[in-house]
């Protein structure tokens, strides 16, 4: 169900386009005025903190829009707003309590704001909103505050005390001794999602999906409702929280009147307006279910919603809405809130559409065995959004492809939408540091050719990997599903072969010939960027002793080094040494390129004929060993130029501009202060109680 490309993608990508920016020559896309800064001293990143950068993105072409479609946009916007707290009560039952004193005490304390403590509370309350709740937003664990319980008692006392979320009769000091071990104990609600199979998974996990109930009971309680031969099974549990009541489970469902409902109300109003002025009769339509189903909570009607959502391709708005990924569910069954307003952009897709309409050609001409083409392939459809605002789930961290509906029988039978974030990837981009690249590349020509046309690089390699990398190739009759025949290796191969359609392929003149890429150049930095960071720069990922476990990172590492190795002789990559530090310089691309073709072939081979020994041996050969010693000066080089392995955004701003009751215009404004943000978000947004 990995079906949307979570952080540690989003992550992975971040480092490939570590080496693509461009900051001293500006080249950006054509910039829309963002109210607040002139168009190339828009500030990408706007604060570091712990292990977290705060971005901004922006919506380039806004203004060019209708005012219809501003105006839809704006609805769509106040809709993801009003749902984003739910996430916070879903991730744990006192997320919203801690917000709420985190809150007061930013804005009312009335000490001294310059000391360490206060840094150090500072900290803690950004990443606090960062990960939607106490606990990391990616490991899951609790955060522990760096400054004391005294500290922090000494913070509520001399903050507006009216303003906590005080139970009934409950004073100051009373409310500091019950939320203290919820902020500070490391035994209370340790981690978020706990998958460690040995012990009680729902129990062990602080999220609140489930209250007062074992593992074994969940675990029956949706058995019970199986239906083993019903072909278009609902996703049952998906939005509600299982509990005990009188000794009975009950599922509190997410919907008007129910669980969440101050929040959804407002959710609701706002999708009303919006379904008023649709594009179109199937947007309206898809929008129409969606209202029905926060209405009702019937898991029947979020089908429909998503099969009328799949079929609408011709909007240019589109909004993600609902309790989508189930990855904070340690069962995999609860939806998290999440909303991605976005409209299309047309440029960037077409170049999509390019290499999905030659999918044939690039099939026929592959390097792959005969048998193992597909002789009628379709490219996978896919699209370039560009975002407008993300909440819940989405927000800050945020995804950089979206590929959903996530119910298997929908997909099969209608479909399903495959989108890029165009402006978040680009935004990704812009915020790097030049460092990186000075760093880990050794001569002027690589250096050139990444600075150059590293972006373009970037963004043609995703498109061809999704479009026509995963789609390509067959399966040997009679051989079953990769995750059978390969097992625990599928992900890393499959990965691998995808890319290695798009390293095969960027070096190929038929994107020249069909308008994507301007010259071969393009290839030479493609492959200048991926082998420096299979071959070093990923490392920096991983903590030391540790080998590569993650599927992307050990396809990535398989690939560089098997190309490397099987180029020695005639010095194909050449790894090079200078003041004590390592580089790979390519001597040769276009045989680098043949040897590209040849691992894919094998690739292909390997799913096409289910060889599992084959597979495993190439990734545990190439793909997960670490050299301990080139690891070691990675991490230090890479920490050397100080860049936080996580980002997330601040979200822009629509403001109506309101004439007779009426919207005559939306402007958007970019705010810069991730603090104050979130300060609005809680003065202006917050529709739920501390406690659902
Ligand atoms: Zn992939």
């Amino acid at each position: 169900m990995k079906t949307k490309i979570i952080l540690f993608l989003a992550i992975s990508t971040v480092f490939l386009l570590s080496f693509i920016i461009n900051e001293e020559k500006k080249q950006e896309k054509p910039e829309v005025n963002s109210g607040i800064a002139a168009a190339d001293t828009f500030k990408y990143q706007v604060d570091q903190f712990a292990d977290i950068r705060i971005l901004r993105y922006r919506i380039s072409g806004f203004e060019q829009l209708t005012l219809k479609q501003k105006e839809l946009l704006y609805y769509l916007y106040e809709a993801a707003l009003a749902g984003k707290d739910i996430i916070w009560d879903q991730n744990y039952k006192y997320n919203l309590t801690v917000r709420k004193t985190l809150e007061t005490i930013v804005s009312s304390y009335k000490g001294d704001k310059n000391s360490d403590d206060w840094k150090k509370f500072m900290v803690y309350a950004k990443r606090v909103w960062f990960s939607n709740g106490i606990h990391h937003h990616y490991a899951s664990n609790k955060i522990i505050p760096e400054y004391s319980k005294e500290y922090f008692a000494q913070l509520v006392n001399n903050s507006n005390t009216s303003a906590l979320p005080l139970n009934k009769g409950e004073n100051a000091d009373a409310f500091i001794k019950r939320i203290t071990p919820i902020i500070f104990d490391p035994a209370v609600a340790s981690k978020r999602v706990n998958l460690d199979p040995k012990v009680d998974l729902v129990t062990s996990s602080a999220t609140n999906f489930y209250e007062g109930v074992t593992e074994k009971e969940v675990t029956e309680f949706y058995k019970a409702m199986n239906k083993p031969d019903d072909k278009t099974p609902v996703s049952y549990g998906l939005n509600s929280k299982l509990m005990k009541e009188n000794e009975k489970l009950v599922e509190k469902v997410w919907k008007i009147g129910g669980m969440y409902s101050p929040a959804l109300e407002k959710v609701v109003y706002w999708l009303e307006k919006a379904s008023v002025i649709a594009e179109n009769a199937q947007q309206k339509k898809a929008l129409d279910l969606l209202i029905q189903y926060y209405k009702t909570g019937d898991l029947k009607t979020f089908d429909d919603y998503s099969i009328a959502w799949v079929a609408d391709t011709a909007s240019a708005i589109d909004v993600v809405s609902g309790y989508i990924e189930v990855y904070g569910d340690p069962l995999g069954r609860k939806g998290s809130f999440e909303s991605t307003v976005s409209v299309k952009d047309m440029e960037a897709s077409k170049r999509i559409a390019a290499i999905g309409g030659q999918a044939q050609w690039f099939e026929d001409n592959s390097p792959l065995m005969p048998a193992h083409k597909k002789k009628n392939v379709k490219g996978i459809s896919a699209k370039v959004i560009t975002v407008v605002q993300e909440t819940g789930d989405a927000a800050p961290t945020t995804p950089i492809g979206i590929n959903l509906p996530n119910a298997n029988w929908i997909r099969q039978d209608h479909g399903s939408k495959s989108v890029s974030l165009g402006n978040i990837v680009y935004a990704f981009e812009k915020s790097k540091s030049p460092g990186l690249i000075n760093e880990f590349y050794l001569n002027e020509e690589m250096n050139k050719h990444v600075k150059e046309f590293g972006a373009l690089a970037g963004a043609l390699h995703t498109d061809m990997h999704e479009v026509i990398g995963h789609a390509s190739g067959q399966i040997n009759p009679g051989v079953g599903d990769p995750s059978e025949t390969l097992k625990n290796y599928a992900n890393a191969l499959e990965e691998g072969r995808a890319d290695l359609v798009a390293l095969y392929y960027i070096m190929d003149k038929k994107l020249v010939d069909i308008g994507v890429m301007p010259s071969l150049e393009v290839g030479k930095a493609s492959y200048d960027n991926y082998i420096t960071n299979g071959l070093l720069v990923q490392l920096a990922r991983i903590k030391p002793g540790d080998q590569i476990e993650e599927a992307h990172m050990r396809n990535r590492q398989m690939i560089a080094s098997w190309v490397y190795e099987k180029g020695k002789t005639e010095n194909v990559i050449e790894k090079k040494q200078k003041d004590g530090k390592t580089y790979f310089v390519i001597n040769d691309y276009g045989k680098l390129r043949i040897l590209f073709g040849e691992l894919l072939k094998e690739l292909q081979r390997i799913k096409s004929e289910g060889d599992y020994n084959a597979g495993k041996n190439l990734i545990e050969n190439y793909g997960v060993k670490v050299d301990q010693a080139l690891h070691k000066e990675v991490l230090e080089r890479y920490n050397k130029v100080g860049i936080a392995p996580y980002a997330g955004f601040i979200q822009p701003k629509l403001i109506p501009v309101m004439k007779d009751g009426k919207i005559t215009d939306v402007k958007v404004e970019y705010p810069y202060d991730f603090v104050q943000q979130m300060l609005d978000f809680g003065k202006n947004n917050a529709l739920l109680p501390t406690v659902n």
